[in-house]
């Protein structure tokens, strides 16, 4: 079974009286090529396992059930069980979770399912909760090798985006304090089923083991960088003084600019991830 091609995933759907979920953000994949980058992008082999989230009708998941492992698929839509008990049958390798991402224990899922061996998540969701899940992963420590997601463009961007240029912002930061980010794959509109409006990307973000750079609080440094990026058209120093999210007096602001040899005028999408943790870990 081609499921990614068009004439047999409509088949499938027609068969199950399935109906798309605008507000579950459902567009199949029906391209071959972005699913292969995927499953090769992904990392996932023989001697690892692959925590999928939002299989839909399975096109991904069966693709990465020839090549994990084992595949765990957490999809929230009833509607799509007895479809995707069609379309996954075959394989033995495969175990569907019927929930809400958002409201599941992942680490307890991840332990009972996978035990040791490394886990690769591969998600293409609706793009308003995939940033939560993203972070709720980095955060929480979850431990997994890397994540493979499909994002819009512009959040691809975002991710990725070095210090200086318009792009670069409080998710650069975040997410670079704990992986490394690299794009793999551009899915146009007409990859999928129905057609989004905009393009896609596919960002791969490898879990570093320790955060890449070292700070003695990285509560207290991810709320200097909110407050930076905040009101990113101010200086750091006026950003600084004038935040809700610390109370750091604007002299003591200035000493630890100077001492780091920055110009106490520099706007906050200068400063690297470095220079935040030693930013920090003077204030
Ligand atoms: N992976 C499939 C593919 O590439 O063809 C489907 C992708 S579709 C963009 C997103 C899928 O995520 C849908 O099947 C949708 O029902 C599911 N989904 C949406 N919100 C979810 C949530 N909170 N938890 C789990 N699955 C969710």
């Amino acid at each position: 079974m081609k499921l990614y091609n068009p004439s047999e995933l409509k088949k499938v759907i027609e068969m199950h009286g399935f109906s798309f979920s605008k507000s579950l953000g459902q567009n199949f994949l029906i391209d071959g090529n972005v699913l292969n980058r995927i499953v090769e992008g992904s990392g996932v082999d023989g001697e690892s396992c692959a925590l999928e989230i939002g299989p839909g009708a399975g096109v991904l998941t069966r693709e990465l059930a020839n090549t994990a492992k084992s595949v765990v698929a957490v999809e929230i839509d009833k509607s799509l069980m007895p479809l995707l008990e069609f379309t996954l049958g075959e394989f033995d390798n495969v175990k569907i979770v019927n929930e809400d991402v958002l409201k599941v224990d992942l680490k307890e899922l991840i332990s009972e399912n996978f035990g040791e061996a490394p886990v690769h998540v591969v998600a293409n969701l609706p793009y308003y909760i995939t940033t939560p899940i993203i972070m709720k992963f980095l955060e929480d420590e979850i431990p997994v090798k890397s994540l493979t997601v499909m994002v819009q463009k512009e959040v691809a961007d975002r991710m990725a985006a070095l210090p200086g240029g318009k792009d670069y912002g409080a998710l650069s930061a975040a997410v670079q304090f704990y992986t490394v980010p690299k794009i793999i794959a551009k899915a146009e509109p007409h990859c999928f089923m129905p057609q989004p409006k905009v393009a896609s990307v596919v960002i791969r973000l490898e879990v570093q083991e320790k955060p890449t750079v070292v700070v003695k609080d990285k509560d207290r440094m991810f709320a200097i960088i909110k407050s930076a990026f905040g009101q990113r058209r101010k200086t750091l120093l006026n950003a600084l003084s004038k935040s809700p999210y610390i109370n750091i007096g604007k002299d003591s602001i200035q000493k630890a600019l100077e001492e780091l040899g920055l110009d106490v005028n520099i706007r906050g999408e200068k400063l690297s991830l470095e220079q935040f943790a030693r930013l920090s870990d003077l204030l």
